[in-house]
C-alpha cells in the first residue's frame, strides 16, 4: 500500500462533529489567551472546577456541541487561527483513547482511521 493510499476525510465523515459534542477542559491560561486575543468571551466557558489540584474551565456547549463549532459549517472555528485548546490538537492521543471514545459513542470514525491518527489539516 502506498503512503498516499488512505487519507481520512474528517470533515466529510457523517458524524456531525461528535468528538466536539461535550466540549473540552481548558487550562486557565488557555481561556485567558482566547479571551484576550478576541477569539472567545467569558461566557464561552463554564467553571472553574478543580481536578487533582489543577483548575480547569470547560468550553460551554449548546444543542450542537462545543460553542466553538462553526455555526453553518463543519469543524472548529478556532482551527484556522491555530488557537485551539491543546487537548483538541492532540486528541485522540492514542488508539486506546480513541477506542474508549468510540465505545462511548463520541468517536464514530474510529473504525475508519489508522494510528498514529492523521492530523486534521483541512478542518
Ligand atoms: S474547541 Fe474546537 S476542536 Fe475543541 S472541542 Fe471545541 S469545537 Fe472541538
Amino acid at each position: 500500500m502506498s503512503e498516499e493510499a488512505f487519507v481520512f476525510d474528517c470533515l466529510n465523515f457523517p458524524c456531525h462533529d461528535a468528538c466536539c459534542f461535550y466540549g473540552v477542559d481548558v487550562r486557565p491560561e488557555e481561556r485567558e489567551r482566547l479571551i484576550r486575543d478576541g477569539y472567545a468571551t467569558a461566557e464561552d466557558f463554564t467553571g472553574p472546577t478543580e481536578e487533582d489540584g489543577e483548575l480547569y474551565y470547560r468550553t460551554r456547549t449548546n444543542g450542537r456541541g462545543c460553542v466553538f463549532l462553526k455555526e453553518n459549517a463543519r469543524g472548529c472555528r478556532l482551527h484556522e487561527f491555530d488557537v485551539k485548546p491543546e487537548v483538541c490538537n492532540v486528541f485522540p492521543r492514542d488508539e486506546e483513547e480513541a477506542r474508549e471514545m468510540y465505545e462511548d459513542g463520541t468517536l464514530p470514525c474510529f473504525p475508519h482511521i489508522s494510528f498514529p491518527a492523521p492530523s486534521i489539516e483541512s478542518e
